[in-house]
């Protein structure tokens, strides 16, 4: 075999990138799908109820859903398909991954989302009177508002305690109570009446900088506990979505433990890899 022939080949083999899961090849910039999309598939109840579908249902995605799945399991998948699906018409802007998941799951059958499925409470109560009103409602994600400190690192377990502690609204922001009719001072109480077999979270890394004028993206460290005890649930962390960059551009990955597996891969775009676990000997990641 000649010199030249057997560097080609080397070259060819230094590129080759060997992993247990395949990437997803899409038309543009559109990371904040593929991520979502790897995260869906990667998520073992999901995938298996996407994968018993057998609806022609177009009024669902479940069947785009399971072509991807199916291709995902074989080789590298496109999603040309879902992108038209879900109105993506610039591919080449970028988008909220969040948004996303929340519009898949949206679109998707209620036996396949409702392991995602939560509800919240919010009681407000009349400070006055203590009559109380509850407002139930479901929702895919918990947002939690990072503080824009760059001293210190936020937590996400006391980003929730700060979500679900009482707030006591008076001055200009007063509520209306039915029993006094009038506006009064208020207690609002937010409760999760149902917990989601799956928990998402949303770190919310923007704020408003008066300074500027304009929404920044906040850099701080987050410590990210392995495991999240809410209520009689227990949440164990196997999937993060990151994004890398600022709020007028970036790009997004995805880091998963693989529930067939055990290990973490990184999902980016066509690419995919396996990585050290995120949890070491310490038990939480930043
Ligand atoms: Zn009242």
């Amino acid at each position: 075999m000649n010199h030249e022939l057997v560097e080609t080949f080397r070259k060819k083999l230094d590129n080759l990138t060997i992993s247990d899961y395949h990437g997803l090849n899409s038309p543009g910039l559109t990371c904040y799908l593929n991520s979502v999309l790897q995260l869906l598939f990667m998520t073992e109840d999901f995938r298996a109820s996407i994968k018993r579908c057998c609806s022609k249902d177009s009024t669902t995605i479940d069947a785009l859903l399971k072509k991807l799945f199916d291709d995902l399991e074989r080789s590298l998948a496109q999603t040309h398909c879902l992108t038209k699906k879900l109105g993506i018409v610039d591919v080449f802007k970028q988008r909220d991954a969040a948004e996303y998941f929340e519009k898949i799951l949206c679109l998707t059958s209620p036996e396949a989302s409702k392991i995602f499925k939560g509800q919240l409470n919010h009681k407000i109560t009349c400070v006055w009177c203590k009559k109380t009103n509850d407002s139930r409602g479901f929702f895919w994600i918990l947002p939690l508002a990072v503080e824009n400190s760059s001293r210190q690192t936020y937590s996400v377990e006391r980003g929730l305690m700060a979500f679900f502690s009482k707030e006591k609204v008076y001055g200009e922001n007063r509520m209306y109570c039915t029993q006094c009719d009038k506006k009064q001072d208020a207690v609002i109480d937010c409760e999760m009446t149902e917990n989601p077999k799956i928990l998402a979270l949303l770190l919310k890394r923007f704020a408003f900088d008066y300074g500027c004028r304009q929404f920044v993206k906040l850099h701080c460290e987050v410590d990210v506990p392995q495991t999240l005890h809410m209520q009689d649930c227990k949440y164990d962390l196997y999937a993060l979505v990151h994004h890398v960059g600022n709020l007028t551009g970036g790009h997004y990955t995805a880091e998963i433990k693989s529930f067939e597996t055990g290990e973490w891969y990184c999902f980016d775009d066509d690419i995919v890899d396996m990585v050290k676990p995120l949890f070491g000997s310490g038990n939480s990641v930043r």
